[in-house]
């Protein structure tokens, strides 16, 4: 096969699907119940190329820049058997890399491979009765639970395994990660995420009201900003969710952008909170005030900040009475550490930095910061 492809030498009828896939991409992107910051990926199968969402994209931008990716499937396929790279086809200037999550789709058999980090499924992917409430949910689909497994190799061979007990599963629900669905088009495709979504949807917790005052002194004693999403606050205000953050890391994603929060008493003092904010390399970029809601440092990036949205939508989602199932430290070290590609890659295209396990502040124990700079 020629190893040269360009969107635009992609013949006619073919260029009509990769538009579809396009504007597919770009209505997922745009939900942030779906995709947050530059995860998430779609891809499409063409007379042997797999066309997938280049490394860091956002979706959401999908009708504003190319961002898809020629991977020869057949090649692709063989390097996910011998757990190698997967090689893209040579575009000439373009520096993108396919999506870390590449292996995947090319296991899969559908044509049109839809993945999101949707909230309502997450909220019952992290969940230990998860197969339970999710078999009288999804009743009368074809899906299939996936094992918690990192991106890549090892999360293709758990799909390859699901697709091998049974052909005909075209959802996907990935364990402390997300969704995914497969059609013969976008069109199919895209009504069966969204009608995934209408049997996964959880209202979300109300929350009380955040603390202006206190949080407005603080402000002018640290820099930090008051957030323009409400919903942020339930973080600090609303005492299941501060108890479900404090448990840990819920999926890699939280793991990767929001390794950092620092949670701070309400009585915290200026003079201490000041020295608190200056402890590490880097400010945090979330500070969750108990009792009382949440400041942003000023330098949050577009990434963090879309992923915290994400992380109260799906905390707000969870009963305190649910049995979550947190990723392990080692899952944790993994994400974080792993050489050669993973979600670090994704993460870097996103200019993000430090990250580690969440620090928690009391007046009787100092705040922890366990830094970890490989991603800086
Ligand atoms: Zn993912």
């Amino acid at each position: 096969m020629n190893n040269q492809v360009h969107p635009n030498s992609v013949p006619v009828g073919l260029q009509s699907e990769l538009t579809c896939l396009r504007q597919l991409s770009a209505r997922v992107g745009s939900d942030p119940l779906l995709v947050q910051a530059s995860n998430g990926n779609t891809s499409i199968k063409l007379e042997g190329v797999l066309w997938i969402k280049g490394s860091g994209k956002w979706l959401a931008q999908a009708n504003q820049e190319e961002m898809f990716i020629p991977v020869d499937l057949a090649e692709a396929k063989g390097a996910v058997e011998r757990g190698g790279e997967i090689p893209q086809l040579r575009i000439s200037r373009n520096p993108m890399r396919p999506s870390i999550e590449t292996a995947m789709h090319a296991v899969l058999p559908h044509r049109v491979v839809i993945h999101v980090h949707s909230i309502n499924t997450i909220a019952w992917a992290i969940r230990l009765d998860a197969l339970d409430e999710l078999a009288a949910r999804l009743r009368g689909l074809h899906w299939e639970w996936i094992p918690y497994a990192e991106s890549g190799i090892p999360l293709a061979r758990e799909i390859e395994m699901a697709v091998a007990r049974a052909r005909d599963t075209n959802v996907f629900i990935l364990a402390n990660h997300g969704l995914v669905v497969c059609g013969r088009d976008c069109s199919a495709t895209e009504q069966l995420l969204c009608e995934v979504e209408r049997r996964l949807v959880i209202p979300p917790r109300p929350f009380p009201e955040p603390d202006t005052t206190l949080l407005e002194n603080i402000s002018r004693s640290s820099g930090l900003q008051n957030p323009d999403f409400d919903s942020l606050h339930a973080l600090g205000t609303d005492n299941t969710s501060l108890k479900i953050l404090k448990g840990g890391m819920l999926y890699p994603c939280q793991a990767i952008f929001l390794s950092e929060v620092l949670i701070l008493p309400p009585t915290i003092v200026a003079s201490r909170l000041k020295s608190h904010l200056t402890a590490g390399e880097r400010p945090p970029s979330v500070v969750v005030v108990e009792r009382c809601g949440v400041m942003l440092h000023e330098n949050i990036t577009n990434a963090e900040r879309a992923n915290l949205i994400g992380l109260i939508e799906v905390i707000r989602r969870t009963k305190e009475s649910a049995h979550l199932r947190y990723l392990s430290r080692e899952e944790v070290e993994k994400l974080l550490n792993a050489g050669g590609r993973g979600y670090k890659d994704e993460a870097e295209m996103d200019a993000k930095a430090n990250s580690a396990t969440s620090a928690t502040f009391s007046e009787e124990r100092e705040p922890e910061y366990n830094r970890n700079t490989c991603l800086s």
